[in-house]
């Protein structure tokens, strides 16, 4: 078994679509990045590649490259899933938390997991996504930012 976590902040911009775990989110600013700047699932991308000693996401998708410049970030997931099977392995569970102080995410949670899932072929019950606020605290809870953490669990395909 193989263990990783996975950690990703972005800066809250106006003119930005709110893209999190690839459910656009009606809300006035947006997370400011080179891509659509999906701050969970660049977490969760973190874990994936940190279980198996992969570096991490900015080695295998540089934002100096024009190819992944507004990117889908679910597009990266599936990517990432690939090299995870290359390297024998499957995964066994997601755990994560998206530390937003505004908006209310509670709505758009189970479409996140759902988006997810899909993009690893994965059952609903091996995605978990918590929401949290940061009780009004720092960048986070100042509404400048949002963040989110992960962990991934993982199986040898054959074991
Ligand atoms: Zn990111």
């Amino acid at each position: 078994m193989r263990i990783g976590i996975g950690y990703d902040i972005h800066k809250l911009a106006q003119n930005r679509d709110l893209i999190l775990g690839g459910v656009k989110i009606p809300y006035e600013l947006g997370l400011l990045g080179h891509s659509d700047a999906d701050v969970l699932v660049h977490a969760i991308i973190d874990s994936m590649l940190g279980a198996l000693a992969l570096r991490d996401i900015g080695y295998h998708f540089p934002d100096t490259d024009e190819r992944f410049k507004g990117a889908n970030s679910l597009v990266l997931l599936k990517e990432t899933m690939k090299l995870i099977q290359n390297e024998g392995y499957k995964i066994v569970n997601i755990d994560s938390n998206i530390i937003c102080q505004k908006p209310k995410l509670m709505g758009y949670i189970d479409d996140m997991r759902k988006n997810i899932a899909h993009a690893l072929s994965l059952e609903l019950n091996q995605v978990s996504i918590k929401a949290k606020t940061n009780e009004k605290m720092d960048s986070i809870g100042n509404g400048v930012a949002i963040a989110a953490n992960a962990v991934v669990l993982m199986n040898k395909i054959n074991a």
